[in-house]
């Protein structure tokens, strides 16, 4: 058991629900930021993790952060928060930009302003976003630390910024930052606006009776989805390491969403999709992610990195969770 303390940002979302729980776990004084009166996940979230001291910041006012870092001490510094849909990130650019990109510089600044440049280890969470899909000519091999940056959004975009302005704190300053560029990864706690939990939801709830259908945009884009829960503790191990660096977490697999449907369904016992499956245009994106893969090999190696979940059982978790969900839900009303 530790006696050091996390400050989480984006404490609510799904990271931050499985970070807080294997730093508790560890035995971590948990703090985590929430954004003012207007977070509805906050009480949620105290429910299921009362231990946890919430300090209201706002990523893009500076002095907040500060006071926040100040008010936690924090031995470990996770930056999860960031408008992270890819698809809100083209409707609302700027405020991405805002938050996605300059908050990251803020976090940064609150650590080297209140003196913790060599006390504080930092964690940005990065994106395979970043790379953006286009001329993927490596079959087989997946993008991996040293492949180059093209991002296709204003979220991929921002968070190039955040990655480089983390790298760039860490060589001007030696703080001991390190960038988690995750792809894809998934699960129970991932909301609806993503299309894995869209789908899983979906099925769930047409297989029980309570949907007809489920409306999607393009289906041939592929993803290397993992499991959220086997990342954050890849994240743990980041700033566990002797050296702050930057590593791919990734499954080295990748699968369309149509083969997504395939699993999804035939969970269910429906072997054909199609019927329940509409196309609608406002699901598509300006400019779409052809396809991303990663190579894991340099977290395997150097951190001992495992995932334990493949994508098979990611899908079928993601369903019987959601068949669950629902049927508690129908029972309670
Ligand atoms: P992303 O990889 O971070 O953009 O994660 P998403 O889960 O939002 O999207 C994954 C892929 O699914 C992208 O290629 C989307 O264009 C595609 N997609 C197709 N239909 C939908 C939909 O209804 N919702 C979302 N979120 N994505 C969709």
């Amino acid at each position: 058991m530790t006696s050091k303390s996390a400050l989480i940002t984006g404490i609510t979302g799904q990271d931050g629900g499985h970070l807080t729980r294997l730093l508790l776990d560890e035995g971590y004084t948990v703090f985590g930021i929430v954004r003012g009166q207007s977070n509805p996940k906050r009480a949620a979230f105290s429910q299921e993790f009362p231990e946890v001291t919430l300090i209201e910041a706002d990523l893009l006012d500076a002095s907040s952060v500060i006071r926040a870092v100040d008010l936690a001490d924090p031995d470990e510094f996770y930056n999860l928060a960031a408008i992270s849909h890819v698809g809100y990130s083209f409707r609302n650019p700027v405020l991405t930009l805002d938050t996605t990109g300059k908050g990251v510089l803020h976090c940064l600044e609150a650590i080297r302003i209140t003196g913790r440049a060599e006390t504080t280890r930092f964690y940005q969470a990065s994106t395979s976003e970043m790379y953006g899909g286009l001329d993927y000519n490596r079959p087989g091999l997946g993008y991996d630390e040293d492949s180059l940056f093209h991002p296709r959004s204003p979220y991929g975009v921002a968070k190039l910024y955040a990655h480089w302005i983390t790298r760039n704190y860490r060589e001007s300053y030696g703080i001991f930052a390190s960038c988690g560029i995750l792809f894809n990864h998934e699960g129970e706690r991932r909301g609806v606006e993503f299309v894995t939990r869209k789908i899983s939801d979906a099925v769930a709830r047409i297989s029980l009776g309570l949907a007809d259908d489920v409306q999607l945009g393009d289906l041939w884009p592929k993803r290397d989805w993992g499991y959220a829960g086997d990342y954050v503790r890849g994240m743990w191990q980041m700033l566990q390491h002797s050296e702050p660096d930057d590593f791919v977490l990734a499954t080295g697999e990748t699968h369309s969403i149509e083969e997504f449907l395939d699993r999804a369904f035939a969970e269910v016992g429906i072997d054909d999709w199609h019927p329940y499956v509409v196309r609608n245009e406002s699901f598509t994106r300006p400019a779409e992610v052809d396809i991303l893969l990663g190579n894991p090999a340099k977290a395997e190696r150097v951190l001992g990195w495992r995932r334990e979940v493949d994508f098979e059982g990611l899908v079928r978790r993601m369903v019987t969770h959601d068949v669950e969900l629902l049927r508690g839900q129908s029972v309670r009303s």
